[in-house]
């Protein structure tokens, strides 16, 4: 295994990690109040296993099958968090290797990762996705109405337990103002279910705002792993 490799992957996680720690700082924030999902789309397994010998212990991945695939040939114990749009089809396969999912933004869906995680005999810890972009109907995620109904969903399944809320800011706007409206329906999410409180915002772009506005998650790629080598 590529000893460069693993120079590059120590290099930008330090300088991510020193911008994680100037940002905890600058809130007034501790370190450890927040996980570090490294976002390895794209790259190879050799990577987690390079990231996990690097003290690394949760990763993201955003597509099936390309998710399983690598949590089946990585060598180390990793969480893995799913993080893309996920077809009710492929809810199953996907609850077999999943530990967070933190796409979850429909009934129908939460019903699917049920019956997966119940017939892998697993429990899978799942995000309700918050879309704040009102302008494309086509972006993943719940409307912040709907967060109740998901979350409710969430609750009744077996198999299935409510960890938070996730978002992904807009495109082109100011991340802040919609980390901040995050943060507060987490709030609101925890006056009647006070163990959800995983709050996954931030991205290599802009996890300094989500850290400012209260993120415990961070989902980080390129910061880490440098560019990806297509658009995923
Ligand atoms: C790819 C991806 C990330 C990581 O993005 P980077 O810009 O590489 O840090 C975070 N969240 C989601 C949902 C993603 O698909």
């Amino acid at each position: 295994m590529s000893s460069d490799r693993r120079d590059e992957l120590a290099a930008g996680l330090a300088e991510t990690e020193r911008r994680i720690a100037a940002a905890c700082a600058a809130a007034g924030r501790n370190r450890s109040e927040i996980t570090l999902v490294a976002v390895t789309k794209t790259h190879p397994a050799s990577d987690v296993d390079l990231l996990a010998e690097l003290g690394v212990t949760d990763m993201g991945e955003n597509r099936h099958p390309e998710a399983g695939d690598k949590a089946r040939e990585v060598q180390h114990a990793v969480r893995w968090h799913f993080l893309g749009g996920l077809q009710t089809n492929k809810a199953g396969a996907v609850a077999r290797y999943a530990d967070v999912v933190h796409s979850v933004d429909r009934v129908k869906l939460v019903n699917a990762l049920s019956r997966g995680a119940e017939s892998a005999g697993r429990t899978l810890t799942c995000l309700v996705q918050v879309d704040f972009d009102a302008t494309d109907p086509g972006r993943a995620g719940a409307v912040p109405d709907d967060i109740g109904t998901v979350a409710d969903a969430i609750v009744a399944a077996p198999g299935l337990v409510l960890g938070g809320l996730m978002t992904v800011a807009p495109l082109g706007e100011d991340p802040a103002p919609h980390f901040e409206h995050l943060v507060r329906l987490s709030a609101r999410l925890r006056e009647t279910h006070p163990d959800a409180a995983i709050v996954s915002a931030g991205m290599s772009g802009d996890f300094e705002a989500a850290i400012t506005a209260g993120a415990t998650h961070l989902r980080i790629g390129r910061s880490i792993l440098g560019e990806r080598p297509s658009s995923g």
